[in-house]
């Protein structure tokens, strides 16, 4: 179904409240649309800033009725939401976008690999795990492995690393005996990540891939270029990705994440929505990733993805923050940052900064690539390094 057009001030709405939807309203507000959003936390970053904030679980059948007769349009921010109730969405004749199965697939590493391995795209070695037995039936090659649930893990979380198949066992027990993938531990070259866009009316449009360094499995920095791969493997990534949304019929903003294996793509995961490692397209492109999600959903024509300098994009976690008394978490000197002109500076208006939790990020520009890494990481090591009184 081709969608038609939605224009101004038209309300959408998002399913989810955190950081990227927060950025979703930002760019709907810029665009003139209005937004409501539907998230349990009546704090949620993105529910104080929209138009309307439902706060109600995502099965709530009153509250999903009240956004489907007040929408244009749905999207999501959370691949989490449960994609029965995006078909629900679905039927009641309004655009969702992307679509049940997109986020179906997208949310379950079970049906992620099987996707991606009917469309003969690249993929690590795995196997899916649905009991003990499937475990001790596993290729010995698959060892040393990561034991990942097939549901609800993100930054890391859900993910065992094991050597042995009774440490494999012991962790599957751990998991709850979940459906799970047993993915070969790769020798990784580096990983890098496009985001992408395609409209309904087919239009895709890629943004430069970026370089991602990870912390205890948490997206630590982000670069663009991606100076550690070549321009070749750069432009095979764009492409990639571009199948994948084709593939999937993709609508909205699509990120995907690649390893870098013996000068060789492999498709690590797709997330139905945009990502932290373009959080650098706020500042460093045409179109940020948001716009571009807001341009799909409402079937616009695409904006120009392309950057106008290089960035390096850092995470600010609530880590950074110190306890000198219980439930009074000093932040770190942001005069560090706020002190380097070409660095721009956001926060998701997070109350409680919690150990591994996304509470803003900071990008760099410029033109240098290793010059934007010293100093973006500099100034990151001076956040970590306590204030003196
Ligand atoms: P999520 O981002 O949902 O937490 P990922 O599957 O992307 O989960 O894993 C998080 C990080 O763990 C990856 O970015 C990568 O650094 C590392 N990792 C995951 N799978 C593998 C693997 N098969 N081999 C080596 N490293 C891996
Ligand atoms: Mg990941």
């Amino acid at each position: 179904m081709i969608s038609a057009t939605i224009l101004p001030p038209a309300t959408l709405g998002v399913l989810g409240g955190g950081q990227l939807g927060r950025y979703f309203v930002h760019a709907a507000h810029e665009l003139g649309y209005r937004v409501i959003v539907l998230d349990p936390d009546p704090d949620s970053p993105a529910g104080v800033i929209a138009d309307q904030h439902l706060v109600a679980g995502y099965e709530d059948t009153q509250a999903l009725l009240e956004l489907a007769n007040r929408c244009a349009a749905i999207t999501t921010e959370f691949e989490n939401v449960p994609a029965a109730t995006l078909s629900w969405l679905a039927q009641q004749k309004i655009p969702v976008h992307p679509g049940p199965e997109a986020v179906a697939i997208c949310q379950n590493r079970i049906e992620e690999k099987r996707f991606l391995t009917q469309s003969a795209l690249p993929l690590g070695p795995y196997a899916e795990i649905h009991s003990e037995q499937d475990i001790d039936n596993a290729a010995e090659a698959l060892f040393p492995s990561i034991l990942k649930t097939a549901r609800l893990g993100y930054d890391g979380k859900g993910q065992a690393r094991v050597t042995t198949r009774e440490a494999a066992k012991e962790a599957f027990r751990r998991f709850g005996g979940v459906a799970c993938v047993m993915e070969k531990q790769l020798a990784l070259q580096s990983e890098v990540s496009v985001v992408i866009a395609r409209n309904p009316q087919g239009e895709v449009a890629g943004f430069p891939p970026t370089q991602n360094h990870h912390c205890n499995g948490i997206l630590d920095y982000s670069m663009m270029p991606a100076s550690d791969i070549s321009e070749a493997l750069a432009t095979e990534a764009q492409r990639l990705a571009q199948n994948i949304a084709t593939h999937l019929k993709y609508i909205g903003t699509l990120s995907v994440e690649f390893f870098v294996v013996d000068n060789a793509l492999l498709i690590n995961e797709m997330a139905p929505r945009p990502h932290n490692s373009g959080h650098y397209t706020l500042d460093a492109c045409k179109t940020n990733q948001f716009e571009q999600q807001v341009r799909a959903l409402c079937g616009l024509p695409l904006g120009d993805p392309q950057a106008h300098c290089n960035a390096v994009m850092v995470n600010l976690l609530g880590d950074l923050w110190r306890y000198d008394a219980p439930d009074q978490p000093q932040p770190p000197d942001w005069s560090v940052l706020l002190s380097i002109p070409a660095l721009k500076l956001h926060f998701y208006g997070k109350d409680q900064p919690r150990p591994g939790r996304k509470m803003g990020h900071f990008t760099l520009l410029g033109a240098s690539p290793a010059e934007l890494k010293a100093t973006a990481l500099s100034a990151q090591d001076k956040l970590k390094t306590p204030r003196t009184p």
